[in-house]
């Protein structure tokens, strides 16, 4: 049986990557130190024996004993306003945290995937987004601290395939959905189904004309798969490229939710991306890879499980970090 380690097991991306490779017979290790992730994404897992957890920050120091065949890095806040709030630990995770699962990797003869993100590309000045481009990135805005902490994980991840022989992958994400998501982690979609949910008006980040492409999280995951068994050691975008902008997506909301609530308009975020779409040639040549889950559909998945969640959870409108 194949052994993997999945780094960030208990946020929103890990624990469904920890699902995707139960479901495909692997033997997985989930580690997190829960300070963004949370226990109840994977507790339906504990039962299984092919499953085990670590509660480890992998910024500090990471042993996996035995046998370990993949490495998935996932381990980071993602969210701008988590990384406003824990800016050290994303600068951390993202270079020491990184540093410490290239050497595990290496250790144990591993192939290893970092998760890189569109942000590499900044505020882009070219439209879509192809891997090509070096991107537009204020190193010292408030969004720089994740911008370059991947920045660095992706040069890190280089030197370590071209000086060690390491097996590496570099998967940058874009703007993806679904179940599981915090509610509270100031992420536009949970932001707008949340406030739809408590009869609150839906907050518009400045006139709303900036872009975003959503992906579901299913078809994601399946581009991680593809790319994690892959040969192809270049950054790889995974996202989906229907790009529409965010009060578009407010007006897709309030349909979806049927709110009687309307838009309000409060001030956009320093360094906030005005446009952002994938070019998705490369993942469709290499893995052939493409979004299957159109947005009405990944929207409904979504907002079922949103609308399932306990009210203490829907009001608990407190940021964690506060
Ligand atoms: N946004 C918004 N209202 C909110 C939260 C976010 O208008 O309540 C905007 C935000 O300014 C950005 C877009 O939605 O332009 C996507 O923001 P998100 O935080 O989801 O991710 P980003 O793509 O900026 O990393």
């Amino acid at each position: 049986m194949k052994k993997i380690l999945i780094t960030g097991a208990a946020g929103f991306l890990g624990s469904h990557l920890c699902d995707r490779f139960i479901q495909e017979g692997y033997h997985v290790v989930g580690m997190d130190n829960l300070i963004t992730g949370d226990l109840k994404n994977i507790e339906h897992l504990f039962k299984l024996k092919q499953f085990e957890f670590y509660h480890c920050d992998v910024s500090r120091f990471v042993h996996v004993p035995g046998q370990l065949d993949y490495i998935l890095h996932f381990a980071s806040p993602a969210s701008p306003i988590d990384y406003l709030k824990i800016p050290i630990q994303t600068l951390k995770v993202g270079s020491l945290g990184t540093h410490n699962l290239l050497g595990l990797a290496k250790a144990k003869k591993a192939t290893i995937l970092v998760a890189s993100t569109s942000e590499v590309y900044g505020d882009p000045l070219v439209h879509p987004q192809t891997e090509d481009y070096w991107g537009n990135v204020n190193p010292v805005g408030p969004r720089g601290v994740y911008d370059e902490a991947k920045r660095f994980q992706e040069a890190l991840t280089m030197a370590y395939h071209t000086f060690h022989g390491l097996d590496t992958k570099i998967v940058r994400i874009f703007n993806t959905y679904g179940p599981r998501m915090r509610l509270n982690d100031g992420r536009v979609l949970p932001a707008f189904i949340g406030q739809a949910l408590r009869g609150e008006d839906l907050t518009v980040f400045g006139d709303g004309s900036q872009t975003r492409s959503f992906c579901y999280v299913d078809d994601l995951v399946e581009g991680i798969y593809r790319l994690l068994l892959s040969n192809y050691h270049q950054p790889v975008n995974i996202g989906n490229p229907d790009e529409l902008t965010i009060s578009d997506f407010a007006e897709e909301i309030i349909k979806l939710t049927e709110t009687t609530q309307k838009v309000i308009y409060k001030s956009l975020p320093v360094d906030d991306p005005k446009q952002r779409q994938p070019d998705i040639t490369r993942a469709r040549e290499i893995l052939n890879w493409e979004p299957q889950v159109g947005r009405s559909e990944g929207l409904k998945i979504t907002y079922e499980y949103f609308k399932s969640l306990p009210d203490e959870i829907l009001f608990e409108s407190k940021h964690r970090f506060e």
